[in-house]
């Protein structure tokens, strides 16, 4: 079988799939998967694009771009998020989906990876518009998802209520509640207990596993915070009630500093006043790349992909860098971080909390069931820990670094996998 090529780079998304097609090739290397295998697992499954015209609030109509690709299906239906961005595009989307893929396997939940979105940005976009565009992309992703397909969830720019408006959607022409179809959703249509915290949560137990490893206590321990949305605000609290010190976060609209540590409820306040967290009370204002050289314990990675690069990641002085966020190291940062000891938490590892749980949603949902929130913290804790495990353990073995670790343990799992079900 020959090489599949993807289109060439031209666009914001083809750096972040070339930063994926780069590492899975390590890991095929590192295990000499070669032949039509390998050639099957470096291409998606199966892609998605659709044109939708909605109208706005002012009368006017505006075409919007839609994107889902499925990865790869072998270990089961493919999960991932939805994320409304204007830097969304195919091959965003297609190195998204198959991140979800390895990280679905490095977890060992029974799904294959997908990824999905609308070029858009949901910042200049009231709640009806938000909800037009929702039902109708919704309408368009019909014939590809479902419970046994491909189960969508939350992402950057999407929350609980675009999940609710997509499980409307669908099931409203059938007269039933199809709640396995979407994860993330509101408490209220089904949702899990603990799923909205849980990427954060996962962050925060990689963080304590990374921590332990260097004798570092997390409680008094400085952390750097780039991204307050569902991820990194969730590990700010998180991080701070296990005593750590924030005493840095930026987003979109500019960062707030305070080297006597943030106070995580007084930047909420001001997010949800203003939309961002600069300007809030009692803070000094921080830029991104200020932010990434602050001589902390900790540094979290939680917007998007590709902030560390080889032009600053010398500037990074964190002892622990966690990727919070998917991709948000490319492949050449890697070793200089690696150089100046910076340990790297890897993505596929560090913020798998969310898929993990978004799983518990998804069999609750089959089960008719709710689980207590103890029930859902300790399975989430005892998953997120025996794959910090396998990934030293790994890492030790065969002399490499953990994110070629994880990647090795994912990719090894969804080939024998698919070469189970015949290679197709
Ligand atoms: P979100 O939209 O809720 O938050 C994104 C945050 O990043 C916002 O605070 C935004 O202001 C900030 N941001 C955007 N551009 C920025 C910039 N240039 N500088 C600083 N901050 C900037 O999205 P999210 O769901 O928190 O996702 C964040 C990352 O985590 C993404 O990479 C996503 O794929 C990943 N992730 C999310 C989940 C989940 O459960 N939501 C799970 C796994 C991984």
């Amino acid at each position: 079988m020959s090489q599949i090529t993807i289109a060439a780079p031209r666009t914001h998304g083809a750096a972040a799939l070339t930063a994926a097609l780069q590492q899975f090739d390590a890991a095929a290397d590192h295990l000499a998967l070669d032949g039509p295998l390998r050639t099957i697992l470096r291409a998606p499954w199966r892609e998605m694009t659709v044109h939708f015209p909605v109208t706005l609030d002012d009368g006017s109509v505006q075409l919007f771009a839609g994107y889902r690709v499925q990865h790869n299906v072998a270990r089961g239906p493919a999960k991932g998020g939805l994320r409304y961005h204007p830097a969304t595009d195919l091959d965003d989307v297609r190195a998204l989906a198959m991140w979800m893929t390895w990280k679905c396997a490095l977890v060992d939940v029974p799904f294959g990876g997908a990824k999905g979105g609308v070029a858009c940005d949901p910042r200049g976009l009231s709640p009806k518009e938000l909800e037009a565009i929702t039902r109708r992309f919704a309408t368009e992703l019909e014939p590809i998802i479902g419970p046994d397909l491909d189960i969508p969830a939350p992402d950057v720019g999407t929350t609980a209520q675009t999940m609710a408006w997509i499980m409307d959607t669908l099931s409203r022409p059938r007269g039933t509640s199809r709640t396995a179809i979407v994860t993330g959703k509101p408490i209220e249509l089904g949702g899990s207990l603990g799923r909205s915290d849980a990427t954060g949560q996962g962050v925060v137990h990689t963080v304590a596993d990374a921590a332990a490893r260097i004798g570092l206590p997390l409680d008094g321990a400085t952390v750097a915070i780039q991204g307050f949305g569902n991820v990194g605000e969730a590990t700010a609290r998180l991080l701070a009630e296990r005593g750590a010190r924030i005493v840095a976060v930026t987003d979109v609209g500019g960062g707030a500093r305070n080297d006597a540590g943030l106070d995580i409820r007084n930047l909420r306040r001001s997010f949800e006043e203003h939309g961002t967290v600069a300007g809030a009370p009692g803070t000094r204002p921080i830029t991104n790349g200020d932010l990434f050289a602050l001589p902390v314990d900790v540094l979290v990675l939680a917007a998007l992909e590709g902030q560390i690069t080889a032009g600053n990641a010398g500037t990074v002085r964190a002892r622990i860098l966690a990727e919070a966020a998917n991709g948000p190291v490319t492949p050449d940062a890697d070793p200089i971080l690696a150089a100046n000891g910076v340990q790297v938490i890897p993505d596929i590892l560090c913020n798998a909390g969310g898929v993990v749980v978004s799983y518990y949603e998804w069999v609750q949902n089959r089960e008719g069931r709710a689980w207590t929130a103890e029930v859902v913290a300790e399975r989430l804790e005892r998953t997120m820990s025996q794959a910090a495990g396998a990934v030293r353990t790994r890492a030790e073995a065969d002399g490499i670094p953990p994110r070629l670790a994880a990647q090795v343990i994912a990719v090894e799992r969804v080939a024998r996998a698919t070469a189970l079900r015949g290679g197709g």
